[in-house]
């Protein structure tokens, strides 16, 4: 374990739109151990902003699978659902520093009209300078510039992205009134001081638009870790749409030593004879992320 480092604080911050599965379970674990191998604060935030993907009940058995995991979180639990005010005080100092601007475009429109890059749509810019007339405004985008943002990721390198010709102006507020989780989780990670952000590697190239939000708020960027993500056969990432089965909460040792094989973290066998803290303690210890330099996925 390394001399402690009192300013670590990462997070897990998982949407309770269904039990936990192998997939979320390898986040909350390496950030876990990431955490806690350099002695920092680990919290657990719900990001229950998405009222319609939301499950009742989801989020109190993530808390409890996490628990008997051994996955204890240091501070209280914070909902996003429970902090409208505070996405609400940020867009208004966005809407007022006119970096935002409300959008009429349908789903639709933008897909006939949007420009591409890789797989994503690239907002065309149709309503920047005014709604088309007739029209009422559905969303809200910020405007991007043409700078080019960089960030140098805990396992995947140096990456540099230009907002204007890679993503385009991004929504911040959605048709249905709803903060979006790009709003909503740079004002958390700000609120909640978190220094180190250990996620899945699905939510690699929202960053930079994470970071230009934290920048024209003047929040501090933290040091950003996407792990690979587990998928399933086809090459699909495992969420609650590919029907990825919950973890099992009774036998936690085994399927601990699951998400540390996948994490390459090479468990010695014997660590199936120990208990939960045991085995947690050993991981602690011996956690090396560099094994997953560059890997963006593996079959779970
Ligand atoms: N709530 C997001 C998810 O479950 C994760 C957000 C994050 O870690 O930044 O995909």
């Amino acid at each position: 374990m390394l001399p402690p480092t009192s300013q670590y604080r990462g997070r897990f911050a998982p949407s309770p739109t269904g039990p936990l599965h192998f997939g979320s379970l390898i986040a909350a674990v390496g950030s876990y151990l990431d955490a806690k191998h350099h002695n920092g604060i680990w919290l657990v935030r719900m990001e229950d902003l998405d009222i319609p993907r939301t499950v009742k009940g989801a989020a109190d058995d993530i808390l409890r699978t996490l628990e008997a995991y051994g996955l204890h979180w240091d501070e209280t639990v914070i909902y996003q659902s429970q902090r409208t005010l505070a996405y609400h005080a940020t867009f208004e100092q966005l809407r007022t520093g006119n970096l935002l601007y409300p959008c009429a475009c349908s789903r639709k429109e933008i897909a006939d009209s949007a420009l591409h890059h890789c797989d994503e749509l690239i907002y065309p810019g149709t309503c920047r300078n005014g709604l088309p007339p007739g029209k009422t405004a559905r969303a809200w985008r910020v405007r991007v510039d043409d700078a080019r943002i960089g960030f140098t990721d805990g396992l995947q390198g140096n990456i540099m992205q230009n907002l204007a010709s890679e993503i385009g102006d991004f929504v911040v507020k959605r048709a249905d009134g709803l903060f979006a989780y790009q709003l909503a989780v740079v004002v958390d990670d700000a609120f909640q001081g978190i220094t180190h952000i250990v996620r899945g590697a699905d939510l690699f190239n929202s960053t930079t638009r994470q970071i230009y939000l934290q920048r024209l708020l003047g929040f501090p960027t933290p040091a950003y870790t996407h792990l690979p993500i587990a998928v399933n056969a086809q090459g699909e990432k495992l969420s609650k749409q590919t029907l990825a089965t919950p973890v099992d909460a009774k036998d936690p040792v085994a399927m601990l030593l699951r998400a540390l094989v996948f994490l390459r973290q090479e468990p010695p066998a014997e660590l199936a004879n120990y208990d939960l803290g045991s085995v947690l303690s050993w991981a602690i210890i011996h956690w090396n992320k560099s094994r997953l330099n560059w890997i963006m996925q593996i079959p779970a």
